[in-house]
């Protein structure tokens, strides 16, 4: 059987095309992704990056309120117990938001399979997709919603102690035993690398903030939050040269090096969280759409989620290396549902 429309990726993007196919009945099939170990540490598992947040206090509609009733009462029970849900007054977190979008979709029909598509043949018509388990699916339009992930810097250290103290997700670590009462490094000066900075202040002794220039990129007011904050520390014109440490206790420390005059120095720490910027998920594509110097897919027209292929449309931060808020990645996932929906009218399909 043909899918009318297949839509790969389940952050806003995803859910919000799935919520709009589903309510236009176009029955939309979405590939939320697998949960394997490999898509763990590349911060690629299901529900997206949102799922690796905290607090989403900039998300219209979700002023800070006692929200556990609502989720409770939203979400399905078999994912609701699973569920870690602030008992205080809160904004909605990214994992909340995600769990409501997703069963939002859900009551409107939509069909979900925790798969990772793998490869996709869009030079024929129906498309053509398969999957990490081996499932073949055709579809006549497809929604590109996969998103982007943490980039690492690409040391060979980093490497060496992934898992070991080196991350790119605080939320997801950062409670950790090891990290607990000891000093960590913050690797970044956007706004991620604050948030994960604030976040670990609640178990770190001190959270050193590793920026390579003399001025945060992240917003004002998350820029008057770290450097309000007494448990972090900037260090300015530094980059990471070398996470140190060895095989037993894992990572120990760090080496850095100043952009100013190249002196290295070396800084005690238990953990390294990486939050330098992102990588859009696109691999799978194997360059079939037009894409930026990036990697990040090309809309055809300026407010049309169109792409290079007629029939495939692009959502959320795979095609946003702008803006890349959740609030405009949903936004852009009810303009894919909307061009699609039109797409395929304009074909009779
Ligand atoms: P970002 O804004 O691109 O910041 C990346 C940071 O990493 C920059 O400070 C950059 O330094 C640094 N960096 C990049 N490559 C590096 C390298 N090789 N070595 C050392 N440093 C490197 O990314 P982001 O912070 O992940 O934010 C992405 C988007 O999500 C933004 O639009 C942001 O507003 C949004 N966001 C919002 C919130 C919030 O509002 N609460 C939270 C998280 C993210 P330079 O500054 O020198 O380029």
């Amino acid at each position: 059987m043909t899918e009318h429309v297949i839509i790969i990726g389940s952050g806003p993007a995803g859910w919000s095309a799935a919520i709009y196919a589903a309510r236009a009945e176009l029955k939309p099939m979405v590939f939320e992704g697998a949960i394997t170990e490999e898509n763990r540490l590349n911060g690629t598992l299901p529900l997206g990056q949102l799922a690796l947040t905290t607090e989403v206090e900039n998300y219209a509609g979700f002023p800070a309120g006692e929200l556990e009733h609502f989720l409770q009462t939203a979400i399905a029970p078999e994912r609701f117990q699973y569920m870690n849900v602030l008992e205080e007054k809160h904004a909605v977190t990214g994992p909340e938001l995600m769990e409501l979008m997703r069963q939002q979709a859900l009551n409107f029909g939509t069909r979900i399979v925790t798969d990772d598509v793998v490869e996709v043949d869009l030079s024929r018509r129906p498309f053509v997709i398969r999957t990490l388990e081996g499932q073949q699916h055709e579809t006549h339009a497809l929604i590109v919603a996969t998103g982007a992930r943490a980039n690492y810097l690409g040391l060979p250290s980093e490497e060496a102690y992934k898992n070991r103290g080196v991350s790119a997700c605080a939320v997801c670590d950062g409670a950790l035993p090891r990290f607990r009462n000891k000093p960590l490094v913050v690797v970044g000066g956007g706004d991620s690398a604050v948030e994960e900075a604030t976040y670990l202040t609640k178990y770190a002794s001190k959270v050193h903030m590793v920026h390579r220039r003399d001025q945060l990129r992240a917003s004002k007011i998350m820029q008057e939050r770290a450097l309000g904050n007494e448990k972090i520390q900037l260090e300015w014109n530094s980059t990471l040269e070398e996470v140190l440490g060895d095989d037993k206790q894992g990572v120990a420390g760090v080496r850095l090096k100043s952009t100013v005059d190249g002196n290295t120095r070396e800084l005690p720490a238990s953990g390294v969280f990486l939050a330098v910027g992102h990588t859009p998920n696109t691999a799978f594509l194997k360059g079939q759409l037009d894409m930026n110097d990036k990697g990040y897919i090309r809309w055809k027209e300026p407010f049309r989620t169109i792409t290079s292929v007629a029939g495939v449309f692009a959502a959320g931060d795979v095609a946003d290396d702008y803006y890349r808020q959740a609030i405009t990645s949903t936004g852009t996932g009810c303009m894919a549902a909307l061009d699609a929906e039109r797409y395929l009218a304009a074909k009779g399909l």
